[in-house]
């Protein structure tokens, strides 16, 4: 009987979640792809095969109560269904905040749990949302292991500079430190660096986690030494409707001179801004490719992400001392041909030489054999999940056996 794991990402009106069998030393195989979303209002069920052919679908209407709790009961109920005969094992989750206390993943019991909890403050746009499921499952199933995986884990390790705040040190010592976010997309990153070529799992790489949300991670040797996110999520580049990094005055302007509320400040860092806010037309970059030829304020959002993009380059070949690579990846960092080249340009200085064609044709190296080397690697937040479920399930099974 294989195991079978559940990875989950919950957002407040979505689950999005994967399947995955445990094939012996390998990977964990991804089987099922799928996801609910609109929860609470008309949701709607979709399940893709590993080739993205549907294999189920769902919709309830507006008047059935159908939230989280009852898409984690469709799901589990339909996951044991579709892989009879093999063993739902555990459920990973991806978790915003880890806080200082996580630098891995970690079973969920009742006293992590609230350990989590108690993070809330520190993500209230996505730590809620991320244990509710957990919370529910612990509740209602509480046979299936849970195990939290963290955003924030991969960036514990960084030189203690880099996690410094210059604030007074009783803010420190409460945990108003730089965290970093992605770092589930970084450590995929980092585990497969040495497959495009060795020297970058060695070197001195700057990865360029362009979606939705975007950070850069300095990396040397393949962990993490630096990032531009820092006590939130909203620090650093501009993204699809986040600020990015601005100045904090800007935020006491925000409350006491527009006498903005606490929330409606947060709203708009969060959700009016980024690509967003700059276009006034979307956080897509897609939609933003398309209108830029002939609406200036379009044109203007993408200039300033790829702007702030090679600005901050510049702040982690700093912290690293020097760079041997940059890696692209996410949404725009594996797909928009045109930022990569427009930061490629911009990083001329570093020495960096693009091959066009090779752009132009999504290529893995996209630089010429001089010089430091750019790459797009495709990250895969849920397979390191997936791992991470594997290898702790795994050593839970080896202690009950010793
Ligand atoms: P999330 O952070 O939500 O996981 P993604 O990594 O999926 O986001 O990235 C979403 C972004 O990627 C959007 O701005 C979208 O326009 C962009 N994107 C996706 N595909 C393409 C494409 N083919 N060309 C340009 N941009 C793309």
């Amino acid at each position: 009987m294989k195991p079978v794991y559940v990875v989950l990402n919950a957002g407040s009106s979505s689950l999005k979640f994967q399947v995955f069998e445990a094939s012996g030393r390998e990977d964990p195989r991804v089987v099922y792809r799928g996801l609910f979303e609109g929860l609470g209002s008309a949701p709607h069920f979709l399940v893709k095969d590993r080739a993205g052919a549907p294999v189920a679908e769902a919709h309830w209407g507006i008047d059935e109560r159908f939230g989280h709790e009852e898409a984690l009961s469709h799901l589990v109920k339909w996951t044991r269904e579709h892989r009879a005969g093999h063993a739902l094992a555990a459920v990973g989750h991806r978790v915003v905040h880890g806080g200082t206390a996580y630098a891995g993943p970690v079973l969920v019991n009742e006293s992590v749990l609230q350990r989590l909890e108690k993070l809330e403050p520190l993500a209230p746009l996505h730590q809620p949302h991320n244990l509710e499921p957990i919370r529910i499952l612990h509740r209602r199933a509480p046979e299936i292991p849970q195990v939290a995986c963290f955003d924030t884990a991969f960036h514990r390790n960084q030189p203690e500079i880099a996690q410094l705040f210059a604030l007074p040190r009783e803010m420190t010592r409460k945990g108003v430190v730089r965290y970093g976010f992605h770092g589930l997309s970084y450590e995929y990153i980092s585990s497969v660096l040495a497959s495009y070529d060795p020297k970058l799992a060695e070197g001195r790489v700057v990865v360029a986690h362009l979606g939705n949300g975007a950070s850069l991670c300095a990396m040397s040797r393949g962990a993490s030494i630096a990032s531009t996110m820092g006590f939130s999520a909203l620090d650093g580049l501009p993204m699809g409707t986040r600020c990015g990094a601005v100045d904090p005055g800007v935020v006491f302007y925000m409350l006491r001179d527009m006498k903005l509320s606490t929330e409606e400040a947060e709203r708009i860092l969060y959700t009016k801004s980024g690509l967003l806010g700059v276009s006034g037309l979307s956080n897509d970059m897609r939609t933003l490719r398309q209108h830029a030829p002939h609406d200036p304020d379009a044109r203007r959002a993408i200039d300033l992400f790829v702007y702030r993009i090679a600005r901050e380059v510049g702040s982690m070949v700093s912290a690293l001392g020097g760079i041997d690579a940059i890696v692209f990846t996410a949404g725009i960092g594996e797909n928009d041909r045109q930022t990569r080249a427009d930061v490629l340009a911009r990083l001329a200085w570093a020495g960096f030489e693009p091959d066009a064609a090779a752009n132009d044709r999504n290529d893995a190296r996209i630089t010429q054999e001089r010089g430091p080397a750019a790459w797009i690697i495709p990250t895969n937040e849920e397979l390191v999940i997936a791992r991470h479920v594997h290898s702790v399930v795994s050593a839970g099974k080896r202690q009950l056996a010793s």
